[in-house]
């Protein structure tokens, strides 16, 4: 798997050049660079805005909470100061006079749906609108009725008050605050005071119109048990936070006025909006950074055209180099890489030359000697063809000539003629003038014969003093005649030698080649016969020896005959015999 990636990354980087290639891997770097800086910043922000929002929100809280406080502190304050009048001397004697100043005083407390003045035992004696008036509170969830300071009950919903006293119908929350009447240091009754819940709605709205509305901010009150009771989600409970909110609390539990009331105020905030901030950071983060990697980009371009320039020039010049070897490489600059590698294909080049123009020595070398060695051959061969005294051929490639030629004849029918020479008691030239005298008369024959015959026909020393001539397409008569001819021009030759003129003849015997010849020993076999006995019979003379194909003819003509005729057999071999004689 890991090998395949990197092979087929190798084929990819094969194909880039690598201007390309710097410019790809810049590019990727950058973004890799980006897309970390930008979660970076954005984890970052996220972070301070959340730490940022919380504090807000839990400030708005507090906000809320401070409100509260202050508008409850005020109404205890009065409450207290009711108590303090209804227990000077003059107002706790007269029933009526303190009935009008509850009614007065409890008229005039904001968010106050009912104030009453209870007696020692908890009974009504003055209420606002006369209710409850003779009846007991004793028994009542939310009344104390023997308290030595005043203070802030509970939060409750006591069915004694309706939705008519109610701010609001369907949730009729009420709160109590009561007040001792102490009169000549003795307790003689409470003034209790029930406020409704716009007590605390008048809070959260004052806090809320303050509020940007596009933030999405809510601010809720929780009672005791963590239900709420005011704000947006009333009734709700227990009050889940999504992930999709950031919330902050402040606790009532703080103050000494409401410690009693178990409040919590909770302030609640879209996180989306929260971190709509955050999020134009990355924003911005991302644009700058994508600008930054384009800048990346063109600078890795730069400097990749910057690399990849000399090894370019450097190819350009390799190239040149291969198509003509006079031209010489330059020095490439630009870096000290480059430069190195200019040097080592500069020497690199050099060797190269150098051992081309070696090679082409070592050729034109090697094909001078090859043709010194086919001229060594040739001489040679010359040298082993030629007799050296006479110049002429000598007998191993006349009897390579003559067998060509019996080749042909086979072949053709055109027939030729030997000449076997000997020359005449030469064995007297040695004794009397010596074998110098010899060896000239030799070679004076020799170059009379070579001179004689045709350019088509040759002559070859065959040993000693005997030469031996084919005569090409010769027939007996014209083979003879020629013989004759060579007898008489050696006869008439002088051959001047130091200090004498010397002559001397020839004995020539011929002979002619026929079909029934297996080979050229045969044709020089008949014509020695006939030089034998041309010596035999007088020397200096020609004798020919055609004896087969005489008696050939003959056989030829007998067996044309009608009848068969036995002694004319006879005949012809005696007809032939004779001639061989005469001849
Ligand atoms: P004929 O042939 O007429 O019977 O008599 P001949 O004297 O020629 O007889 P033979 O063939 O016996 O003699 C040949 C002599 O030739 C013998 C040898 O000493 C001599 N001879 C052979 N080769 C050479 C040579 O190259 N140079 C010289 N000077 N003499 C040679
Ligand atoms: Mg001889
Ligand atoms: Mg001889």
């Amino acid at each position: 798997m890991f090998s395949r990636a990197r092979t087929a990354l190798q084929s990819l980087e094969d194909q880039m050049t690598l201007r390309q290639q710097v410019a790809v891997a810049t590019a990727i770097l950058c973004v890799v660079m980006v897309v970390a800086l930008a979660s970076m910043a954005a984890g970052i922000s996220r972070s301070q805005v959340r730490e940022r929002v919380l504090l807000e929100l839990s400030g708005l809280a507090e906000t809320v909470l401070d409100r509260l406080e202050g508008n409850a502190t005020s109404r205890l304050r009065e409450t207290v100061l009711l108590a303090d009048l209804l227990s000077t001397p003059a107002i706790a004697g007269d029933p009526t006079r303190a009935a009008a100043i509850v009614e007065m005083v409890g008229r005039q407390m904001r968010h106050a749906v009912w104030v009453g003045f209870t007696d020692a035992d908890g009974r009504v004696r003055a209420a606002t609108g006369g209710s409850l008036v003779g009846q007991s509170l004793v028994g009542r969830s939310w009344y104390d009725g023997d308290l030595d300071a005043g203070r802030m009950g509970q939060m409750h919903q006591d069915p004694l008050f309706g939705a008519a006293e109610a701010a609001d119908p369907e949730n009729p929350w009420f709160i109590n605050l009561e007040a001792p009447v102490i009169t000549d240091g003795q307790r003689t009754g409470t003034v209790v005071a029930l406020l409704s819940w716009t007590w605390a709605e008048e809070s959260r709205r004052a806090v809320m119109a303050a509020l940007d509305p596009s933030n999405l901010t809510d601010l809720m009150i929780l009672s005791r048990t963590g239900e709420v009771v005011l704000g947006p989600r009333r009734g709700e409970w227990p009050l889940l936070g999504n992930s999709g909110e950031l919330l902050a609390v402040a606790s009532a539990q703080r103050s000494d006025t409401l410690a009693r009331l178990g409040l919590t105020v909770v302030a609640s905030r879209q996180a989306t909006v929260a971190f709509r901030e955050a999020g134009g950071l990355v924003m911005v983060i991302v644009s700058v950074g994508l600008l930054l990697a384009a800048v990346g980009v063109a600078i890795g371009a730069v400097i990749a055209q910057r690399v990849s320039r000399p090894l370019l020039e450097i190819t350009g010049e390799a190239d040149r180099l291969g198509r003509d070897p006079n031209v010489a490489m330059q020095r490439t600059r630009g870096s000290a890489d480059v430069i190195r590698l200019s040097q080592s294909l500069r020497d690199m080049v050099r060797r190269i030359v150098f051992a081309e123009r070696r090679s082409v020595e070592a050729e034109e070398r090697a094909s001078f000697e090859a043709q010194r060695f086919n001229r060594d051959i040739e001489d040679l061969r010359r040298l082993a063809d030629t007799d050296p005294l006479s110049g002429l051929p000598n007998r191993r490639s006349f009897m390579q000539y003559a067998a060509d030629m019996l080749k042909h004849y086979k072949h053709d029918g055109r027939s030729f003629a030997l000449v076997m020479i000997d020359i005449d008691r030469f064995k007297g030239v040695n004794d009397t003038y010596g074998h110098h005298a010899g060896d000239a008369v030799i070679s004076a024959v020799a170059g009379m014969l070579a001179k004689e015959i045709r350019p088509t026909d040759k002559v070859a020393r065959f040993g000693g003093e005997e030469f031996l001539v084919l005569l090409r397409e010769t027939t007996e008569r014209d083979a003879l005649s020629t013989a004759e001819r060579l007898r008489a021009r050696v006869e008439a030759l002088p051959i001047p030698t130091e200090g004498h003129v010397l002559r001397v003849t020839i004995s020539l015997g011929v002979s002619v080649s026929l079909p029934s010849d297996a080979d050229v020993h045969e044709i020089i076999g008949r014509a020695d016969k006939a030089l034998y006995q041309a010596k035999n019979t007088g020397r200096n003379k020609v004798v020919g020896n055609f004896e087969d194909e005489t008696a050939e003819m003959i056989a030829r003509a007998a067996a044309a005959l009608p009848v068969p005729l036995r002694p004319a057999e006879d005949e012809g071999k005696r007809a032939a015999a004779a001639l061989r004689r005469a001849s």
